[in-house]
């Protein structure tokens, strides 16, 4: 039987539209007419929120239904979503951005995947919890965030700093993106759920030279060294760092498999044979970078700088470097991986510092929240497969660990075969298919009405 009636599916799909249709692209990242929109809603319908931020542009807004005092035996529960989008280059796409275009199979806009789906198919689910409240055994709270695209300072971050009344002080568990979505490969369906996050260490290098008039050949330019320390960085292959979140998310994909396939995949987390192998057997280009980011820390050189006259050379010279840390793994650990490959630079003077780090989150896969998960999966898509999944980026999670939370990346959607969730994902002409929303929809809404009701 449905939980969800069909005008409340209805209603999803034009919340959705609704807040497509508002332009919330960060830079500059004003999500107010999108959070209002929100408050209105569940003002309508009874439910009261709070909207807070530091500014009034970057604001969130907060949302709680209370379980009765005689029922409340467990920490409160968040469904989180990020109202911020990042920017849309409208010329690269076949329906305008930011017009919520239907064209019967999908609704069309910035946002749509990452994460305006989300956050209506969250807002269905928590009004219809709102209904069941005497039975609920938990607070659960709604929560829409600003800033998630340029790095949660003004969101998340804030909230977890500022208001962490407005979270229940010491949620036990969030619902947040990336995770849910159906992924096909050979013949097979996969639903990762996303357990894990890697860490950030955004690094500067500086080289030092020595100044001088740059009429003379052969002097000791701290530019053209960078060039060579920027190069050996881009072609180092750092070591190996595989955790047990790489192992359960690379063997759960093979796993349906076989034993000879499991096998493979096992062989892919050794230090010395996975880089080989993967370069090997893992011929799509993508995939195989994918992979290997879960396995190992990375560093991307991505912000030169030296020189300020066209005919002094320069003394100094530096690159920011976005390096990601495998789980387990701290910004030091890093720095270390990239001295070994500096020092090999001929003739290269430099200092690495730390400019920002936080560091890889990662929670269990065994607690009753993800058995719910796995289950209601596995009953809506009879015959598919649930991995605990890591990204190599990061969400609102690492935020929320903080407060000793446990994070799942949970937006369940079923994806046909033909569209491609990574492809959407920040990508031009993203897109949601109606189906698969709706079906999310209600696979959210029975797993927490059954979560939240009963004894665990
Ligand atoms: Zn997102």
């Amino acid at each position: 039987m449905s939980l969800i009636s069909s005008e409340q599916r209805d209603s999803a799909t034009e919340l959705l539209k609704a807040l497509l249709r508002i332009n919330t692209s960060n830079p500059p990242g004003n999500v107010a007419p999108a959070m209002e929109l929100l408050r209105e809603r569940f003002e309508g319908k009874g439910i009261s929120s709070t909207l807070v931020g530091e500014t009034p542009e970057q604001v969130n807004l907060v949302a709680r239904i209370e379980a009765p005092p005689e029922n409340r035996k467990h920490r409160p529960l968040i469904l989180s979503c990020h109202l911020d989008v990042v920017p849309a280059d409208e010329s690269q796409w076949t329906h305008p951005p930011f017009s919520a275009h239907d064209d019967g199979t999908c609704i069309w806009g910035r946002g749509a995947i990452d994460m305006k789906g989300f956050a209506a198919m969250a807002a269905v689910t928590f009004e219809t919890l709102t209904a069941k409240k005497e039975s609920l055994n938990r607070d659960v709270i709604f929560v829409a965030v600003c800033d998630e695209e340029a790095g949660t300072k003004f969101g998340s971050k804030w909230l977890v700093e500022n208001r962490p009344d407005l979270l229940g002080n010491d949620p036990e568990y969030v619902i947040n993106e990336v995770g849910g979505f159906t992924v096909h490969r050979k013949g097979r369906r996969f639903y990762p759920v996303q357990v894990a996050e890697k860490g950030v260490a955004w690094l500067r290098l500086t080289v030092k030279g020595t100044p001088g008039h740059s009429s003379l050949p052969g002097q000791n330019n701290a530019a053209a060294t960078l060039a060579r320390a920027v190069q050996a960085i881009d072609e180092a292959r750092l070591p190996w760092h595989p955790g047990r979140e790489a192992a359960r998310f690379i063997e759960g994909f093979a796993a349906p498999e076989g034993a000879i396939a499991q096998k493979v995949a096992s062989l892919f987390l050794n230090p010395q044979l996975g880089p080989t192998l993967l370069k090997l057997l893992v011929t799509d280009k993508s995939r195989r970078a994918s992979l290997e980011a879960v396995l190992r820390n990375t560093a991307n050189p991505t912000r030169l700088s030296a020189g300020e006259a066209i005919n002094v050379i320069p003394g100094e010279a530096s690159a920011d470097i976005d390096g990601r840390l495998a789980p387990g793994q701290t910004a030091e650990d890093l720095i270390r991986e990239l001295q070994a490959v500096l020092d090999e630079v001929p003739r290269c003077d430099y200092t690495l510092e730390v400019l920002e780090t936080s560091p890889p989150v990662s929670f269990p896969s065994n607690t009753p929240l993800f058995e719910a998960i796995e289950a209601s999966l596995e009953s809506a898509d009879p015959g598919s497969h649930v991995v605990p999944s890591i990204i190599q980026g990061f969400t609102d999670s690492k935020n929320y660990a903080t407060l000793g939370a446990t994070c799942y990346g949970f937006y369940p959607l079923k994806m046909p075969e033909d569209l491609d969730f990574a492809s959407l994902f920040h990508g031009h002409n993203e897109r949601i298919p109606i189906e698969g929303f709706h079906w999310g929809i209600e696979v959210l809404t029975t797993m927490l009405t059954g979560f939240l009701t009963e004894d665990n």
